[in-house]
């Protein structure tokens, strides 16, 4: 019997790397130089890096170790007969296709599937999964439940697929739908997981309309501990269990290994049927690599082979999910709001609700972004008004409908102390919050905004 109330890392640590620590005026001169957009600062100047949790992955000694044993041969490598097993055994799909991160899969998907006119159905789909569709010219229809659109809502799957809209979608477009499509977890919706019962329901209704399902896996690990944790009748299952029912609903899968395979590059598509594996593999040729590699070294192929094993530890799970309810619950009690409940790989803070002085067109995401880099020397990122708010023709400001920062946690890379003293300093930052102001958009780029925009403090 357990009888300790801390959740420890389930790790010990042989590679350390410094840790940067400056004084508060040196953060605000780098921040003055970087126009206010932390994309801009060196990240020697950053002490707490949660800009994503995407290749920020601490790798194990078992993952190094086979690195230096991975095969280099061009074709036919020992360590793609390794991947192709692991992945094959997790997901029960016979054709395993490398590519050099999640995108990759989309976008050969995408080309090989999908066509001008055509609608591709998921709860919520990320953003370089939309952008591949559109590129295509495509459309992406989000169709998670209302919950998930709602901060507040404590429902505990927020990345469900909302049924009747689907049935109703599918029964009007079959014709024009090449593949129909899951995330788990649902990154855009907050990180928040997908119950064990839809995806069934999910996949029985595509079956019912002869549409092939897709599930982009990404967090897939993260998933099948929070099914396990929330879900009735689930708790004495091993997560592993859980997951191979999950990939069997399915007719194939892709992933970005940056993710829950622990690692720092890599992804993969894995389909049960051959009907488009040979298309796949020829456009794989063309802009990624020969079929065993796939853009990655062997030595990639070994690292992901090992982490999609390392992920379905139930005790790294247990300490993974408990950093980003630690962090939540921790904001929660200075009266900083985030959404509710935690997912898996973030914490987002409200900020207009935690800032309701600094108008939407000044950026309060932003302003707040800002300040948890002077104070803190964390690097967030703001997904509100900055990322997703445009300018009408007549000149007027559209804001986004949300003003949320988001605290992405890498894997296995800060400790509980290192988290602890974040909560403390963040006691100053609510203390003087009053004191915050907004944002002057001083350069807007044409696309994608947040990356290379630039601003003035009011
Ligand atoms: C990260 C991510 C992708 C894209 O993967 P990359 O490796 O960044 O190209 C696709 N879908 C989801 C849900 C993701 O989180």
């Amino acid at each position: 019997m357990n009888h300790h109330r801390t959740i420890i890392e389930p790790f010990k640590i042989k590679t350390v790397e410094p840790l940067a620590m400056l004084s508060r005026a040196d953060r605000e001169v780098h921040l003055e130089r970087a126009g206010y957009n932390l994309f801009s600062l060196p990240s020697e100047v950053v002490t707490f890096d949660f800009l994503t949790d995407s290749g920020t992955t601490a790798m194990s000694a078992a993952q190094w170790a086979a690195m230096l044993v991975a095969d280099e041969s061009y074709a036919g490598s020992r360590s793609f007969a390794r991947l192709e097993a692991v992945v094959r055994q997790l997901t029960g799909c016979t054709h395993v296709i490398p590519t050099h991160q999640g995108r990759a899969a989309e976008r050969l998907l995408c080309l090989a599937l999908a066509k001008p006119g055509m609608k591709i159905p998921s709860n919520n789909h990320f953003d370089t999964t939309r952008a591949n569709i559109e590129f295509v010219g495509a459309e992406a229809v989000d169709l998670v439940i209302s919950e998930g659109r709602d901060p507040r809502s404590r429902h505990p799957f927020k990345g469900n697929i909302d049924l009747p809209k689907l049935d109703a979608f599918l029964t009007e477009n079959k014709q024009s739908i090449p593949f129909g499509m899951i995330t788990i977890t649902n990154n855009t919706g907050g990180g928040q997981p997908v119950s064990l019962e839809n995806i069934r329901e999910v996949a029985k209704l595509y079956k019912r309309h002869g549409i092939i399902f897709i599930i982009d896996c990404c967090r897939f690990a993260e998933n099948a501990y929070f099914i396990k944790l929330r879900e009735p009748g689930q708790s004495n299952r091993s997560v592993r269990d859980i997951a191979q029912e999950i990939f069997s609903l399915s007719d194939g899968c892709y992933m970005s290994a940056k993710k829950d395979a622990l690692v720092n590059i890599g992804g993969f598509i894995a389909l049960r049927s051959t009907e488009w594996v040979e298309k796949l593999r020829a456009l794989l040729i063309l802009t990624e690599g020969f079929p065993t590699y796939g853009g990655l070294a062997a030595r990639d192929l070994e690292a992901m082979a090992v982490g999609l094993e390392e992920v379905l530890d139930e005790r790294y799970l247990e300490y993974r999910l408990a950093v980003t309810r630690y962090m939540a619950e921790g904001f929660n009690k200075l009266g900083i709001p985030t959404v509710q409940p935690p997912g898996g790989h973030a914490v987002y803070i409200d900020a207009k609700e935690f800032l309701p002085h600094i108008p939407t067109h000044q950026f309060p995401g932003q302003s707040l972004v800002c300040e948890l880099y002077s104070a803190e020397g964390i690097r967030a990122c703001e997904i509100g008004s900055v990322m997703f708010g445009s300018f009408t023709s007549n000149g007027d400001f559209r804001p986004s409908a949300m003003e949320l920062v988001r605290l992405a946690f890498p894997r296995r890379v800060y400790t509980q102390s290192h988290f602890d003293y974040i909560l403390e300093g963040m006691e100053e930052v609510v203390a003087n919050k009053a004191k915050l102001k907004g944002l002057k958009l001083v350069y807007d780029p044409p696309f994608l905004r947040h990356f290379t925009a630039k601003f003035q403090p009011l």
